[in-house]
């Protein structure tokens, strides 16, 4: 279903991002709308560094209050807003409220970096950068404290001069890079040793089943690959103790996944920090512990 219109209106629909009800021409001006009034929310979801055994980062992830349809998911409209232009507003919001929330923690003394995502569409304009500089200015805080996460198809797209721009700026402004869903955009590993990223997150499809040798064989294999390359590696999707185990063994760096936290809303998040971190001093063992 990925249909590549002109360069430069490039619209994005893969199997994780269907548009399932309503029509696009209704969700564009109501997502229109709901940038204006203010119903977009960002969840948040922590990631465990496993070495420190607490949650140095979390996932920004959008979701939409719609007032008929209730709190929906980013693939009911992401993809809209992407096939529409729509997206560098929505993104220029992303950020900018991640920005605050940022401060809002920093000031309650909570030091957690945040990660945004950003659209292949976004390379495609400065204003992911434009507006990171607009956003840190306001809320005083420094590149240090975020992370773009950006999936590796970008690197497929033509453009792939837009897509350096936007890396080689978020590095001048020391922002961290991740790169997401890795492994699954069928792109060559050849790419990986020049790319000025500092994180890999694998995606969840590798670690569902961890049990399987093969599978387990070639996470090891991604995370030693990344690990060497001086990237730091994150595993997406972890579910299961049985999961966490394994991926402690094969040395991975970070863990996400709804075993530690699902999404949550940011006020949630102090608690949050200390109840992953305990279950993480307890091991996550004991049969009483499984989900
Ligand atoms: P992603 O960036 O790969 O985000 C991870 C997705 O996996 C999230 O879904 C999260 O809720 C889900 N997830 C996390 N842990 C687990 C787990 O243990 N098991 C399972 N089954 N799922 C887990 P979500 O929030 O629905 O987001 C889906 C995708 O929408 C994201 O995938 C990202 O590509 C996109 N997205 C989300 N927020 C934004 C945004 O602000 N801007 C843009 N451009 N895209 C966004
Ligand atoms: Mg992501
Ligand atoms: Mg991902
Ligand atoms: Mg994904």
């Amino acid at each position: 279903r990925a249909k590549a219109t002109a360069r430069g209106t490039c619209a994005v629909f893969d199997d994780t991002m269907t548009v399932e009800t309503g029509n696009v021409r209704e969700i564009e001006s109501d997502l229109r709308l709901a940038l204006a009034r203010g119903e977009l929310v960002l969840a948040y979801q922590p990631q465990l560094d496993v070495a420190e055994g607490r949650v140095t980062t979390v996932e920004a992830l959008v979701r939409w209050k719609h007032p008929r349809r209730g709190l929906l998911p980013p693939h009911e409209f992401i993809p809209v807003a992407e096939s529409t232009g729509l997206i560098h507003a929505l993104s220029s919001w992303v950020i900018t409220e991640a920005c605050r929330q940022i401060r809002i923690w920093r000031d309650a003394g909570l030091d957690v970096r945040v990660g945004v995502n950003v659209s292949t569409i976004d390379a495609q304009q400065d204003n992911v950068l434009t507006t990171l500089d607009a956003a840190m200015e306001r809320h005083g805080i420094s590149g240090s404290n975020l992370e773009v996460e950006i999936t590796e198809t970008l690197l497929l797209e033509p453009g792939g001069e837009a897509a350096k721009a936007l890396f080689d700026g978020l590095r001048a402004r020391g922002v961290h890079v991740a790169i997401d869903d890795f492994g699954t955009g069928y792109s060559a590993l050849s790419y990986l040793k020049d790319l000025p990223c500092e994180k890999l997150k694998i995606d969840r499809v590798f670690i569902k089943d961890m049990r399987d040798i093969k599978s387990r064989v070639l996470v090891e294999a991604i995370v030693g690959l990344g690990r060497n390359l001086g990237k730091i590696v994150v595993a997406e999707g972890v579910e299961t103790p049985d999961q966490y185990h394994a991926l402690k063994d094969v040395g991975c760096d970070m863990l996400q996944g709804f075993l530690f936290a699902r999404p949550e809303p940011a006020d949630r998040l102090p608690a949050l920090l200390g109840e992953i971190a305990e279950a993480v001093r307890s091991g996550y063992a004991g049969p009483e512990n499984r989900p």
